[in-house]
């Protein structure tokens, strides 16, 4: 057991008036997986990783989302459907339910740092009811040197306790699981959800508000990498459109797979996080090796089965959820760069899982097509058969992460506009990962392999010497020729082959994209609607 002095110092800012009898301080990896071991929170799986279930919520849960609404929050933050407020006074009554659960109960706490830039570095502090969230916190937050005096006022603090669960009536909640963020007590609050997830992109969004209202610095849902010349490449794009997957490149070092933080002037980019959250549903080494090898002693997956009989885990397995999960320290990656931080991106891509398959493998944008990009955020999401729904739906995200955004989009848009106009020679790209020859239930997935040398070409520089073609309806310069690629690929529309089909599907989603924008009608400038898909063209 911790020295109890020491425990009840740290937990004594974040309300406890005593430690709970049981509390752990800062263990390591490995003690964190023997407790969750002899806890049953999991078990381990023949690669040595930790396999656990995350409960009934196997996804973040946005509409159980707020932040406290008061003095220093109600002028500032964008209120919505998407930042739902949240009363102070429900919040503080809250927090001492959540103590009073815990004093009890064997808790696992944590110190660690969020931000690998020392400028915009924040403190953290975690409580745990659970010993593997503990080990999702040392893989995902960034963790003090050995020997460090980590006994400081924490800038920020986490309670997680999935077994607790809110009364709607009284506390204020929408149901039991409930994330609020109190950026005057500066603490987040979870519980009634075991998805650990929550903990990370709580962080994120204390940070998507701090960073910009605070440290004139874009906070970004992006994945980063740096080649050997050290040039940076910045990845932005919803969930499941590649971002993890496509950052981790044997060819070049790995700076973050999510989120990342763009200082001011040359000051270049930093990760937000010390691990990878990497999605493992249908994960193969051959297509996927440095995430496969990070699966190992001290990883955790999420969600997960066995192949029976065995404890070899079943990738295949959707039983549970398509959302399964390995988190590890980003030093599992072999080429990771530490401290994680770079200089001014020189290339931008603008990643989209099109399942209607109409945009193109690749293309570049100029500043109005990437300004109207990234305010759309557009993305498709494959409908679930349960459903009986066989059409894709467009997904629209500004900044291709609104959820995650305390602010209104058009502060985060402003500025990499400014950051654009500042380095002009930044390429950005738009990468369709999603599908080609056809919509989803037609066509397929573009295969990883193209999508990886068309990014490697992007970043050598070979498409400066190729033709470009202006997409007719989207407007955005199309490359005849990729190294290590078909050209036919290159030119959706040669991919169906039902043209007319295309034409039509594509005039559709031009629709979409411009309904979509229509609230931004303020902030639409000239120059950015110059970025807008064409609603009628001869073909
Ligand atoms: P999240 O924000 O939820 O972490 P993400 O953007 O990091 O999402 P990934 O974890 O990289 O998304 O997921 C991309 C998934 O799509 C992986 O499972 C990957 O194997 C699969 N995939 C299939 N084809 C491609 C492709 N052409 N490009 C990128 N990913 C592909
Ligand atoms: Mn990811």
């Amino acid at each position: 057991m911790a020295d109890q002095k020491a425990v009840a110092a740290r937990l004594a800012p974040l309300g406890f008036a005593q430690a709970p009898a049981q509390a752990h301080l800062n263990l390591t990896a490995a003690e964190l997986v023997a407790y969750a071991l002899r806890r049953q929170e999991g078990q381990l799986t023949d690669t040595g990783a930790l396999m656990a279930d995350t409960g009934q919520f196997t996804g973040r849960s946005p509409k159980d989302r707020f932040l406290v609404k008061d003095a220093g929050t109600a002028d500032s933050v964008w209120w919505g459907d998407i930042n739902i407020p949240f009363d102070p006074t429900r919040f503080e009554a809250l927090h001492q339910k959540m103590v009073a659960y815990l004093a009890d109960k064997e808790v696992f706490v944590r110190d660690a740092y969020a931000g690998a830039h020392p400028a915009t570095q924040l403190k953290l502090r975690v409580v745990n009811e659970l010993a593997w969230h503990n080990l999702f916190c040392y893989n995902m937050f960034l963790r003090p040197e050995a020997g460090a005096d980590t006994s400081w006022t924490p800038d920020f603090s986490i309670i997680c306790a999935p077994g607790f669960e809110a009364d709607p009536a009284v506390d204020g909640t929408r149901q039991k699981n409930f994330a609020i963020i109190d950026f005057t007590r500066k603490l987040i609050l979870i519980g009634g959800t075991g998805y650990a997830g929550e903990m990370k992109k709580g962080i994120f969004g204390v940070l998507n508000y701090l960073l910009p209202h605070e440290h004139n610095t874009l906070a970004m849902h992006c994945s980063a990498n740096v080649g050997e010349a050290g040039d940076t490449a910045v990845f932005f794009g919803l969930s499941g459109t590649g971002k993890t997957t496509l950052s981790a490149d044997a060819r070049r070092g790995l700076i973050g797979d999510d989120e990342h933080g763009w200082l001011p002037g040359q000051g270049g980019i930093f990760n937000f996080e010390g691990g990878c959250y990497a999605k493992v549903i249908d994960l193969s080494r051959e297509k996927e090796p440095e995430i496969w090898d990070a699966i190992r002693s001290g990883a955790i997956v999420e969600n997960t089965r066995f192949v029976p009989g065995t404890h070899t885990v079943d990738y295949a397995n959707k039983s549970v959820t398509e959302n399964t999960r390995t988190a590890y320290p980003i030093s599992f990656i072999p080429n990771a760069i530490e401290p994680s931080v770079a200089g001014v991106p020189q290339n931008i891509f603008f990643l989209t899982a099109d399942a209607f398959g109409v945009l193109p493998p690749i293309s570049k944008l100029d500043k109005s097509h990437a300004m109207y990009h990234f305010m759309s955020g557009y993305t498709a999401k494959v409908a679930g058969t349960e459903m009986g729904i066989t059409e894709p739906q467009t997904t629209f995200s500004a900044c291709f992460g609104q959820v995650f955004l305390p602010l209104h989009p058009t502060r985060y848009a402003e500025m990499l506009g400014r950051k654009m106009d500042e380095n002009p020679n930044i390429n950005v790209w738009l990468v369709n990962t999603g599908w080609t020859g056809g919509s989803y239930g037609t066509g397929s997935r573009m295969k990883l392999g193209y999508t990886r040398a068309m990014i490697t070409a992007a970043l050598s520089g070979v498409l400066d010497e190729v033709h470009f073609k202006t997409h007719p309806i989207f407007g955005v310069a199309v490359p005849g020729a990729v190294p290590g690629v078909p050209a036919e690929i290159l030119d959706p529309r040669n991919t169906w082959a039902d043209k007319a089909a295309y034409d039509r599907t594509a005039a559709d989603l031009a629709e979409k994209f411009v309904k979509n924008f229509e609230k931004y009608a303020d902030y639409a400038s000239a120059s950015i609607l110059a970025g807008a898909p064409k609603l009628s063209v001869e073909v």
